[in-house]
């Protein structure tokens, strides 16, 4: 593994004796490096759509007698700034998340509510695909938390689902209680499982899509116009409500996103 970075201390007790101290700053360490990778994508994911959008409105200035050019080049800077509208929105999501108190406003949710809505937001681009939702299981299971993050939660799973699957395919989204219960305390945990038919995850890939802005194929990603931040945005909210997100996929076999959360019980 990693090497362990120590920080030492050496401070006079008396006069023979001396306090030696180790402290291991390993973490930290981490923890920095961490928070500056973090900046540098931030930055870098910016100016690319920004340094676009100068080149964009150069091109258009001198289109104006080539009205086809023109209306070409019209429609790359509505798509490059719907790029920057998606990061920008992403990364507020996550740094309002990252912020949130462990149990965010912690209220009964109804998850086939939260299902339901999260499908609403995402069957325009099902539709332009020709993707059917299917959704299976439990009616009335309640979950503690916040209802507006839950919904964020599914809806990036299902939003995911439909970019990388291909025309004609089911994303399927299925809630139950989770097969086996929490192995230390004994609770109910509830699960609600998005499945699609679509391209899946190499296993190279698996470990680290959770990660901000880790995307599994750069170039195929690139043209589904995601930001990278979906993923980790929906592991901050499992974690906010005591749960987790797991993934099952194999290449061209789809994928399965399982979210558990406890169950409210009584
Ligand atoms: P993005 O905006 O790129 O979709 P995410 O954080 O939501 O960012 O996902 C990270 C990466 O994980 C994606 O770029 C993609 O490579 C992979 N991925 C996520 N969901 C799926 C899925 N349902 N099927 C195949 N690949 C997926």
């Amino acid at each position: 593994g990693e090497p362990t970075a120590l920080a030492v201390r050496i401070s006079p007790l008396n006069e023979d004796l001396y306090v030696i101290e180790l402290r291991d700053i390993s973490e930290f360490q981490r923890l920095e490096r961490v928070r500056r990778d973090f900046v540098a994508n931030v930055s870098h994911e910016l100016k690319t759509p920004v340094g676009a959008l100068q080149v964009l409105a150069e091109a258009l200035r001198d289109a104006v007698s080539d009205p086809d050019a023109a209306e070409r080049f019209a429609s790359r800077v509505q798509s490059e700034a719907s790029r920057m509208a998606a990061l920008v929105h992403d990364l507020l999501e996550l740094s309002r998340i990252q912020g949130a108190e462990r149990t965010p406003e912690a209220r009964p949710v109804r998850v086939d509510a939260v299902i339901a809505e999260a499908l609403d937001q995402n069957r325009t681009a099902a539709e332009l695909k020709d993707i059917a939702f299917e959704v299976k299981g439990e009616k009335g299971l309640e979950v503690l938390g916040s209802e507006s993050q839950l919904i964020t939660a599914v809806k990036n799973l299902v939003s995911n689902a439909v970019a990388y699957s291909p025309e004609s395919t089911a994303v399927t989204v299925e809630v139950g209680s989770c097969p086996t219960p929490d192995s230390v305390t004994e609770a109910r945990t509830v699960c609600v499982t998005v499945s699609d038919k679509g391209i899946g995850i190499a296993p190279k890939d698996l470990d680290r899509i959770f990660e901000r802005f880790y995307r599994a194929d750069r170039a195929r990603s690139r043209t589904t116009g995601g930001t990278g931040l979906g993923l980790a945005i929906v592991k901050h909210i499992a974690v906010n409500h005591g749960g987790r997100v797991d993934v099952r996929s194999a290449p061209e076999e789809g994928s399965v996103f399982t979210l558990m959360l406890p169950e409210r019980s009584g």
